[in-house]
């Protein structure tokens, strides 16, 4: 019997690989500077040039299908964003020639449809921050049916192919990076090579030695709070530094191994945020298929059949599933000193 969702699974490879190639074209082209949106997130060329080439292409196949991203085209349609708007429409010429700057704002719009039934989500650079500063970034797409995920697929342009320690001390050009990691309910997760197709398929880490477990945490210090998720680990006796990464792709190092835990533990203002579906979807798929766990910071699943916010879920715990329970027990122990309960 045919596999579930290869339909699906493919177009949404293909066209997120194609995003990842425009993202680095931009870079290439220095064109890739940020604008800041009224909200004070950061835009640039290629969030808005990946976005409409997915939706293009997801339109093409799924016409039925809701796309709920993250650009809207309102910005990028005023007059004085001119000048940028050209810009976008240059970036996708490679891939879709001749095309004009109206279509361009309509496949972005067709991005800020309607959650449903079936709809996908997309997030076209998670960690904008981390890909104008020439750190890691992904572009996440998943299909959601009924608030579950179904399909899932990051690709991180940036990450290595492997693992290195010493990521940040090593000369760029010496390493091979670009991974795409791949996830269809039930079938487990992998991750692709973007340098020479390589597939792998992903296992979190079963090695249950919890001085050597590792902490993975965001760069930006306010979408959590890293003195609160540093006592955590240190309450478990957890002895390796954490390491800081920009976007989806953490769920992706412990997808692979390299890392056992995510931790976003907001606080202060930050506590009543709810976060956005498209930063995390894809990434909990892939991390469930290879073997780990995540839930909100209570232990609760996290529903993404609530519109584009995970309005039932307060924080983020990822891990490598085996850690998980001790690590929600730590939290809840060492809350009263960070955080007051969900009001
Ligand atoms: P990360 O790279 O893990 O830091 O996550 C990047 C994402 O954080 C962005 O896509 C934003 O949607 C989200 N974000 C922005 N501001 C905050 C905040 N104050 N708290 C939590 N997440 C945020
Ligand atoms: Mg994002």
């Amino acid at each position: 019997m045919a596999l579930a969702y290869q339909n699906e699974r493919n177009l949404a490879l293909k066209a997120t690989i194609a995003a990842a190639q425009l993202c680095e074209q931009v870079r290439q082209a220095q064109t890739s500077q940020a604008f800041i949106k009224p909200d004070h997130s950061p835009v640039t060329i290629a969030d808005y040039g990946a976005q409409a080439l997915i939706c293009h292409a997801l339109q093409a196949m799924f016409p039925e299908d809701a796309i709920v991203g993250e650009e809207d085209a309102d910005i990028l349609a005023s007059p004085e964003m001119e000048t940028c708007l050209a810009q976008v429409t240059a970036s996708l010429q490679s891939w879709v020639e001749g095309v004009k700057p109206s279509q361009l704002l309509d496949w972005i719009r067709r991005g800020k449809g309607q959650s449903s039934d079936r709809f996908w989500t997309l997030d076209p650079i998670d960690g904008t921050k981390g890909y104008v500063r020439g750190d890691q970034y992904a572009i996440a797409l998943a299909l959601i049916e009924k608030g579950l995920v179904q399909v899932a697929v990051m690709v991180c342009p940036a990450l290595p192919v492997q693992f290195q320690n010493n990521d940040r001390k090593s000369p760029p050009d010496t390493i091979d990076r670009g991974v795409a990691f791949v996830a269809v309910r039930g079938q487990g997760a992998e991750a692709l090579s973007l340098v020479d197709g390589t597939r792998s398929p992903l296992q979190v880490n079963t090695i249950s030695t919890p001085q050597g477990f590792q902490l993975i945490e965001s760069v930006e210090r306010d979408h959590g709070t890293p003195q609160w998720q540093h006592q955590v680990i240190r309450t478990l006796g957890w002895e390796a530094p954490p390491i800081q990464m920009d976007s989806l792709a953490k769920y992706g190092s412990i997808a692979r191994g390299e890392a056992d835990l995510y931790l976003r533990l907001p606080t202060g203002a930050s506590a009543e945020r709810r976060e956005n579906i498209w930063d995390h979807a894809a990434g909990v798929l892939v991390l469930e298929e290879a073997g780990g766990r995540v839930t909100d910071r209570w232990g609760k699943p996290l529903n993404f059949g609530c519109g584009s916010k995970l309005l039932d879920n307060q924080g983020i715990v990822a891990s490598n599933g085996q850690v998980h329970e001790a690590v929600l027990q730590a939290i809840q122990d060492s809350a009263i000193d960070y955080q007051n309960p969900l009001s």
